[in-house]
């Protein structure tokens, strides 16, 4: 049979519509307007022009883990989009994520923290920032234990620099995604707690992926951060 190949802006543009479609209609089914919902488009090893293709279906914010691939990146795309960091932030890092990123969502130690506040002054920038929760206990992962959040926050509060916003969580890889059910249940429980001693601004909870976005939504997910199932579809596998 013959098949024309679509090209990979098309594939690319109707992945995201589909999830855009499956936020909707989680949010629905949890209550929710879909609206207080963001979607953050991961875009760690995707060119530019894959990126661009998901910019031109609607995408308003781009996640990136690593600094020196987000800068070139930057670089061509410039500040017109969102720039959400996702990964493990250096110390030594912090003047260029300071500079690129309009929310560090890894903030896993005060030593970052400040690092960044130093920054983000001297650029006269106040930077959104959410504390990474390790809710598994693995080791592999970064973040705190919501034990200290306790403890934590009023010391991250002192950051002039930063607006704390909230809080954000990496679940366990699990093959049934209900299975990751009980740590958004958790995130969400934790983020709650702490919502009057917060105040307004505190307002967003990061949970959910491709896997498992939509459940994360029916806990209360307020952002949720989708690389494979736009980026990395079988089809688009196959239209490389
Ligand atoms: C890669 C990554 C994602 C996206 O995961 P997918 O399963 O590809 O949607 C989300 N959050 C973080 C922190 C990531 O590193």
């Amino acid at each position: 049979m013959l098949s024309i190949m679509k090209n990979r802006s098309v594939i690319i543009q109707e992945n995201v519509a589909s999830i855009q479609q499956r936020l909707h209609t989680a949010a629905q089914r949890a209550g929710r307007p879909s609206r207080e919902i963001t979607l953050v488009a991961v875009t760690k090893n995707v060119l530019l022009e894959d990126i661009r293709s998901a910019l031109s279906a609607g995408v308003k914010t781009l996640g990136e883990n690593r600094i020196q691939e987000a800068k070139p990146k930057f670089a061509q795309i410039g500040p017109t989009v969102g720039w959400h960091f996702l990964g493990h932030l250096q110390t030594n890092k912090a003047r260029t994520a300071a500079a690129i990123f309009d929310m560090i969502q890894s903030i896993d130690s005060t030593r970052a923290a400040q690092a960044l506040d130093q920054e983000a002054g001297r650029l006269d920038r106040q930077l959104d920032v959410l504390v990474e929760v390790n809710l598994s206990g693995e080791e592999s992962k970064f973040g705190m234990s919501p034990q200290q959040l306790e403890t934590l926050l009023p010391e991250l509060r002192k950051n002039r620099n930063l607006r704390l916003r909230g809080l954000m969580t990496l679940a366990p890889m699990v093959a049934d995604p209900s299975l990751a059910r009980p740590f958004f249940r958790e995130l969400a429980a934790w983020f709650r707690r702490f919502q009057a001693s917060m105040g307004p601004a505190w307002d967003t909870l990061s949970m959910g992926m491709t896997n498992d976005f939509e459940v994360a939504i029916e806990e209360g997910a307020t952002l949720v951060r989708i690389g494979t199932g736009i980026f990395h579809t079988p089809e688009l596998r196959r239209s490389a």
